[in-house]
């Protein structure tokens, strides 16, 4: 039997006579105000925008560039990346020939909405229908910060182990959709079913697709469904 403590318990708070200071929820109400003028900006322009979300190494640019590829034709398509440090994801996605904005959070550990006021004003925003949000490596904040997109994507490959929507609920509760990616990987330490049931406890309604983008399997059932939301965002 294991047992669960929650943080600080609230009586050694009383006894010790902790003042809490809440400066978080001013970063948040100011965040958030940042959002929704990101948010009501993009609608205004017909934008749709997908935050890519996952731990680092998940495969988020992986996927973002495979599905650039396959879809820059028939999109007009920009890309927002996300990093502490360095450009080489941006980099990558550069060489589709694609309007992409690198950002460095400078040690943040998720993208925050005026960061991504930023990335979006540097982007030819008259001349684009769709924008890809790479958020920062990270399966805790980048969930708790709005940055103003309209879908949340989240990317999780069997590498990480299967208790991830068990660990880390808010962000598998928050995304549309899952991409179960590196299913070609053998030899993993992964229970399919252990994941999909933690999956389904904190999100019945989320769509997943078991993905891997280096072999390419699935890719199509995910574009088809991304194109369906693409379509009725219109
Ligand atoms: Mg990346
Ligand atoms: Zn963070």
């Amino acid at each position: 039997m294991v047992q669960n403590f929650t943080g600080y318990g609230s009586n050694r708070k009383e006894k010790m006579g902790f003042k809490v200071i809440k400066i978080e929820e001013n970063v948040f109400k100011e965040n958030d105000r940042i959002a929704e003028e990101n948010y009501n900006f993009l609608k205004e322009k017909g934008i749709i925008s997908f935050n890519f979300m996952g731990s680092p190494g998940s495969g988020k640019t992986t996927i973002i560039e495979e599905t650039v590829k396959r879809l820059k034709d028939k999109y007009k398509i920009g890309v927002i990346e996300g990093d502490i440090a360095g450009s080489f994801d941006g980099k990558r996605i550069e060489k589709q020939r694609i309007p992409v904005v690198q950002i460095n959070t400078g040690g943040a550990c998720h993208l925050d909405a005026n960061m991504v006021r930023k990335g979006i004003e540097n982007l030819p925003v008259e001349n684009l229908d769709v924008i890809f949000i790479e958020n920062v490596g990270n399966l805790v904040c980048p969930a708790e910060f709005k940055i103003g997109n309209e879908i949340n994507i989240v990317v999780s490959s069997i590498t990480e182990g299967s208790d991830k929507p068990a660990k880390y609920p808010l962000m598998f509760k928050i995304s549309k959709v899952c991409l179960l990616n590196k299913i070609d990987v053998e030899n993993a330490y992964f229970e399919k079913e252990e994941f999909l049931h933690g999956l389904k406890e904190v999100n019945p309604d989320i769509v997943i697709f078991e993905m891997s983008s280096k072999r390419g399997d699935n890719f199509e059932l995910w574009l088809h469904h991304l194109e369906k939301i693409i379509t009725s965002f219109k």
